[in-house]
């Protein structure tokens, strides 16, 4: 095993960390859960990926792989998610139909949960405009709610979409992503219900910075009762600058960023730090918010900072222990039955 995936048992771990149905089990056990998305490699050697992961493992419940988001080739979803089941993480497989049709994609889904992949995240995903590659090719042969269903078709019913047999369905938690921070407002809940119908059982949304509108999407989803059919983790990351806050607020569809966060940040004297501190701030506000399951932190080339907001934020106290803990507590239990 590569060195820095075998030293990974040395670390502090969450308890039950080397569990594929992690990140179920904490959300049906009613704690706040804490996901992170692993910045996808330029590069085919695994060390960045094992690097990326042993940071990220410290302070989160799944580790999500992203599928060439924003339409821009990384290290694959499904390369991510076999480094990393083969070093013992949990991860997220993202899936976004952009790419693969539905023959290519059914078969990753056998091949992602015979790996021990147990939690998939359905995407439409961006465009192919979006990219640094806009000439490609568009598949979109189906979409989040169609992929969903299909998935839930092989779980539940043991069928591929043509209806043949699958002997050994897939076990798996079947995830979707959400914006309520992007027009029109009033279609985004019924959206989310449409996603839970097709077979939503958990959502990360868009990342937020705008409380207030969170808010009232929430009380929504409440009215709908969403939140007691699916458990909603809200998407956060640390802004580097004000500078960088305003290019992405021009230039990253769907993400919206107000004036004050900008201001805010502009008028800090270490704006990196400041962001830092918003994005614990907002922390802090979600997990009060009735409904929210959990965060899920987006810290696009910042992840050596998501341990640290994790920590400041308090939203895993009583929850850390670290391998050595575990073990003497293991050794106490055991001596305990034995006298
Ligand atoms: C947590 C998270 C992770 C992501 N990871 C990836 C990734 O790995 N790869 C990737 O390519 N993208 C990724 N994205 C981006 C995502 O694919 C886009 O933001 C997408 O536009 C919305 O999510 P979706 O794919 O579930 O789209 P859907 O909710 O299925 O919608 C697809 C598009 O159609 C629009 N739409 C459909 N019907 C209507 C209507 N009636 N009125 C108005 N608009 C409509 C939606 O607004 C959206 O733009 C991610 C987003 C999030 C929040």
């Amino acid at each position: 095993m590569n060195e820095v995936a075998a030293n990974f048992s040395a670390h502090p771990v969450l308890e039950g960390d080397i569990s594929t149905g992690r990140l179920e089990r904490v959300l049906r056990s009613g704690r706040f859960a804490v996901t992170a998305e692993l910045n996808p490699p330029d590069s085919a050697d695994p060390e960045d990926t094992f690097r990326q992961a042993l940071v990220l493992s410290q302070v989160c419940d799944a580790i999500n792989a992203t599928d060439a988001s924003g339409a821009n080739c990384h290290m694959s979803s499904m390369g991510i998610c076999a480094l990393l089941t083969r070093a013992g993480y949990s991860p997220v497989l993202q899936i976004s139909c952009r790419d693969r049709n539905r023959i290519a994609i059914q078969g990753d889904v056998l091949g992602a949960a015979a790996m021990g992949v147990h939690n998939i995240l359905c995407l439409t995903g961006d465009g192919v405009e979006t990219g640094d590659q806009p000439g490609a090719k568009p598949v979109f042969d189906l979409d989040s709610t169609t992929l969903l269903s299909a998935i839930r078709g092989m779980r539940d019913d043991a069928r591929f979409l043509s209806g043949r047999r699958i002997s050994t369905p897939p076990d798996v938690f079947l995830g979707a992503a959400a914006n309520p921070f992007a027009p029109p407002y009033d279609w985004r809940p019924l959206r989310l219900a449409k996603k839970i119908e097709a077979g939503a059982q958990f959502i990360q949304t868009q990342y937020c910075y705008d409380i207030e509108m969170l808010r009232r999407y929430m009380g929504v989803v409440r009215d709908l009762g969403l939140d007691e059919k699916c458990f909603i983790l809200v998407g956060v990351g640390p802004l580097a600058s004000a500078k960088a806050a305003r290019w992405i607020r021009a230039n990253v569809p769907g993400v919206h960023i107000p004036d004050a966060v900008i201001e805010r940040l502009a008028g800090a004297r270490d704006q990196k730090h400041e962001g830092k501190q918003i994005c614990i701030d907002l922390i802090e506000e979600i997990r009060e918010i009735k409904g929210v399951s959990g965060v899920h932190v987006m810290a696009y080339r910042q992840e050596h900072l998501v341990t640290e907001i994790i920590q400041k934020s308090g939203i895993l106290k009583n929850r850390i222990i670290n391998a050595e803990t575990a073990r003497s507590a293991r050794r106490t239990e055991e001596a305990t039955a034995v006298s």
